[in-house]
């Protein structure tokens, strides 16, 4: 026949929206190799599991739409079994529907790209006979085993493990709650010393119960940070190698160092895998200007202070050369140190120094400068690659306990349920607490109800005074 069938090439972004600092879009078919060329401007193909740093821009208007990371799978040996092409950028919703619309205007009669629909790259892989989660295995990527990660998480905050716990919680206010009423209700049947006795226990108890709230909550904490990227900022005067650190972490051959120069944006975020961590490092270059290189160098480097202190980790870079650190920039980073941010200092280009003695020498003199703890320092040089291992597995570490991702599963609930977990739950424990201090049993015993509620608002469950008084009478026995 004239026409043949062409399967047509399905896209999708498969991160969840706009939470991420990384969107993820995935582009699965026979044209994903032409996505790939018209959005990078490159003739020849990528090649297979290979990962690169590209400009994406847009075929229709020329326009700049993202530095992504592009990953490319070719088939069968892909996730879907087709040919798959993986765009991770930064996740600004503005970003990610430039880049889909970009993909949508690729599609032609005989190139059909579509939206995919749900579940269908899975149904792909199903249909392709890729369903086998040993092969899947053999996938040797780190940004699949941090999707996979992602994928664990929500499957875990959707289904029974998080429920179970709210409904534990959850039992375990009403039936401190019913406790209470006991001695409310009931009190003229104990004597005051058994009163004062169940208060203490419910007090007991919900000390362990504001415990455990907070733990999971500093837990939703790190886990987010998982989920969104460990966002690392360069921090360093001109000329420090801050650029050159980049394109050495980051391992790519792209003239990052170039492409920076010809952008607007304040600061560079390079997303990067680094040991299977999603990191997004961010580097203020690009504000250099040559008629005023000073001056908006030190612009460069103020919003890079400022962007530092929402950062989960700073990298102060200091080349050998120049240790003349500006006295603003030294108590900026004390400060920072001071209110528990995790910085590390990173001596480049060690390649100038003749010895270790010279090493020994600058480390000290930095250290005093500084203030800070001589395993915060490590040194490297970009231009031979001396340290740089070094430099990545004591990044690892930092990622690590930033996360702390080998020593507890991570999890994830919606940023209502959080809400609610601080606003009425652990506010109820608070003002419980409070009242208990003035044995003001009604008025503590009401408070718990926020608690209650508050779980009821995120599970779907309401509480009524039967339920208090079911457990009074059941568990307690007072019932007649
Ligand atoms: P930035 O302004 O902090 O981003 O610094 P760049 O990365 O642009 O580097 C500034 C200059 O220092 C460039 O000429 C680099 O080639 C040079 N440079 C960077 N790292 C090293 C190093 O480890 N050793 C030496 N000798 N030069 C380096
Ligand atoms: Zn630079």
């Amino acid at each position: 026949s004239a026409t043949e069938y062409v399967r047509p090439t399905i896209y999708a972004l498969s991160t969840r929206p706009g939470r991420a600092a990384i969107g993820v879009i995935r582009i699965s078919g026979p044209a994903s190799t032409n996505v790939f060329k018209a959005l990078t401007g490159k003739t020849i193909a990528p090649k297979h599991r290979a990962s690169s740093l590209r400009k994406l821009v847009s075929p229709k208007t020329g326009v700049l739409l993202d530095h992504a990371l592009t990953l490319f799978f070719r088939g069968p040996k892909s996730y879907t079994g087709e040919d798959l092409l993986e765009l991770h950028v930064h996740g600004g919703t503005a970003v990610i529907e430039g880049v889909l619309k970009a993909i949508e205007n690729l599609h032609t009669p005989y190139q059909p790209i579509r939206h995919a629909e749900k579940g269908e790259f899975s149904k792909r892989a199903f249909q392709n006979g890729r369903f086998d989660l040993t092969e899947l295995e053999g996938i040797n990527s780190l940004i699949h085993a941090e999707t996979e990660s992602q994928r664990l998480m929500s499957l875990r905050s959707m289904e029974g493990e998080t429920n179970a716990l709210f409904s534990r919680w959850r039992t375990d206010i009403v039936n401190n709650v019913a406790l209470l009423t006991t001695i409310i209700d009931f009190g003229e049947e104990h004597g005051v010393e058994e009163t004062d006795e169940i208060f203490q226990t419910v007090r007991n108890n919900v000390l362990d119960l504001q415990r455990e709230v907070s733990e999971y909550i500093a837990r939703l904490d790190r886990s987010e940070i998982l989920l969104r990227g460990i966002q690392a900022v360069l921090l360093g005067p001109p000329n420090a190698g801050k650029s050159s650190l980049l394109n050495v972490i980051s391992n790519s051959n792209t003239a990052i160092v170039s492409d920076i120069a010809g952008t607007t944006r304040d600061i560079i975020n390079v997303p990067l895998d680094i040991s299977g961590y999603k990191v997004v490092i961010g580097d203020a270059a690009g504000i250099r200007s040559l008629n005023d290189a000073d001056q908006i160098e030190a612009e460069g480097i103020k919003r890079a202070m400022a962007k530092s202190a929402t950062a989960d980790l700073v990298l102060v870079i200091v080349p050998v050369d120049d240790l003349e650190v500006d006295d603003e920039f030294v108590n900026h980073i004390k400060q920072m140190s001071k209110r528990g941010k995790r910085i590390l200092v990173v001596i480049n280009k060690s390649d100038l120094l003749v010895n270790n003695a010279d090493l020994e020498r600058v480390l000290t003199e930095l250290q005093s400068k500084l203030g800070l703890p001589s395993k915060d320092f490590t040194a490297v040089s970009c231009s031979t690659g001396v340290g740089v291992d070094n430099l990545l597995s004591t990044l690892t570490q930092e990622f690590k306990s930033l996360t702390w991702y080998e020593d507890q599963d991570p999890v994830s609930i919606s940023d209502r349920a959080k809400d609610i977990l601080v606003k009425d739950v652990l506010y109820g424990f608070e003002e419980f607490l409070l009242f208990s201090e003035s044995n003001d049993v009604v008025l503590a015993g009401e408070t718990l109800r926020y608690s209650i509620e508050g779980i009821g608002k995120i599970t779907g469950e309401a509480v009524g005074i039967e339920e208090i008084l079911g457990v009074v009478f059941s568990s307690f026995c007072i019932g007649k």
